[in-house]
């Protein structure tokens, strides 16, 4: 891609030369390298009917700006709007596209959050919500039977990695007069990149690999559409759910290493996956990287790496995970994920716990699944620590499937 900088001088770049460099040199008034944080709230008009491109931080912000283009551009989206948490983002995608007697089919087993919402939504906006198995062969066959005004994917699935075939999909909900809206948070732009692959739309909670320091709580759509980003700025503006200032600049930072972040990311999830894969201890592992995983060959295709989430079954069910957590040093007992540091979460009580227990058991969450975010500390480290806890669990006795 060329384009003239500041000095109007042409430069050609790939997308990830462009985030590291967003708004990089282009401070007029002191020649600050890193782009200045704007904070205030309102901005000056040059006279009664001259306003600029800036008038009221809810509406617009030059820091938030900066983001939302490098974000546009990661996805190769026509525009993107930084909402003020994950959740912030799937409502103005729900507001700009859902509707009283529309149809959304979305994944039985979607994170937590997004499932309340759908659920609370449908009593008060009045749609026609299914909930399938997206990750299921025939899904995109369901997809057209249902035929949907707004198909909800998310791939890798939280927290059971199930991957749902974006291109196919696609075409099922096009081919209904629907639209698609992926939530590609476990991924990033760096892994997979859904516009491309036929999306509408791609959310993500930028609380997780965006920022990557599990300091800010942050959010983005892209669309591949100017008249849909359009949409979903006047809904973010409208109900106040726009990123802050300081949130932006902090994501802005994170993202300008999320290329590297996510290599060494990789690199550890790979040596925990095998760690987990000859331990007695577990009775399964679900990650999309390892060839048994019903998604494998689909996950080769449509992602540039198979991701640092990793999920697995503890032998004893919650007794099992209690004495895994009990003594790690290296991953907090702790929920989200995507930041530098590794964290271990028990889904069915935590970050699926607005889940009754009948709707986690068809998503299929056992008592004794955890899942990991692999940090990027040393491998050695993470292994070993694993290894400890899983000798915990083993030392509760009893049978486990690979013993
Ligand atoms: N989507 C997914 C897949 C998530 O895991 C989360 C949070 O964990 C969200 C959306 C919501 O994001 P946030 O917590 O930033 O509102």
């Amino acid at each position: 891609m060329i384009e003239r900088d500041t000095r109007g001088i042409d430069v050609e770049r790939s997308r990830w030369t462009a985030a590291v460099r967003a708004g990089i040199d282009t401070d007029r008034a002191h020649g600050a390298v890193v782009p200045p944080i704007y904070l205030s709230t309102n901005y000056r008009f040059a006279g009664l009917d001259t306003r600029g491109e800036f008038d009221y931080s809810r509406s617009g912000n030059p820091t938030r700006s900066l983001l939302a283009d490098a974000l546009a551009e990661l996805d190769g989206a026509a525009g993107a709007v930084v909402t003020a948490s994950g959740m912030g983002a799937i409502t103005i995608c729900l507001m700009a596209m859902a509707g009283p007697g529309l149809r959304i089919v979305a994944p039985h087993d979607a994170y937590g959050g997004t499932w309340r919402l759908l659920e609370a939504l449908r009593d008060k906006v009045g749609y026609d919500l299914r909930l399938i198995d997206l990750t299921a062969p025939d899904a995109a066959g369901r997809v057209r039977e249902l035929a949907p005004d707004l198909l909800w994917v998310e791939t890798p699935s939280n927290p059971l990695l199930g991957i749902s075939d974006i291109p196919a999909l696609a075409g099922a909900v096009h081919g209904a007069g629907g639209r698609l809206v992926v939530d590609n948070t476990f991924c990033s732009p760096a892994l997979q990149r859904p516009l491309a692959l036929g999306a509408d739309a791609v959310v993500q909670s930028s609380t997780k690999y965006l920022n990557g320091h599990s300091d800010v709580i942050a959010g983005v759509v892209t669309a591949g559409s100017a008249e849909l980003v359009e949409e979903l700025a006047w809904w973010a503006n409208c109900l106040g759910v726009t990123g802050g200032a300081f949130d932006s600049y902090l994501t802005m930072r994170g993202l300008r290493t999320l290329r590297v972040r996510m290599a060494a990311h990789l690199a550890n999830a790979a040596a925990v996956v095998d760690a987990l894969m000859t331990h007695s201890a577990v009775e399964r592992v679900h990650y999309p990287g390892l060839a048994s995983h019903p998604g494998h060959e689909l996950a080769a295709r449509q992602m540039d790496g198979f991701g640092a989430i990793v999920s697995f079954e503890v032998a004893h069910g919650e007794k099992g995970v209690a004495a895994l957590v009990a003594g790690l040093k290296h991953f907090s007992l702790a929920e989200s994920l995507g930041g530098v540091e590794s964290l271990i979460v028990h889904p069915s009580s935590m970050t699926h716990a607005a889940m009754p227990p009948e709707v986690q058991k068809v998503a299929g969450l056992t008592p004794g699944l955890v899942r990991v975010s692999v940090g990027i500390e040393d491998a050695d480290d993470l292994v070993a620590d694993l290894r400890a806890g899983l000798a915990r669990v083993q030392a509760l006795g009893g049978n486990s499937i690979r013993a």
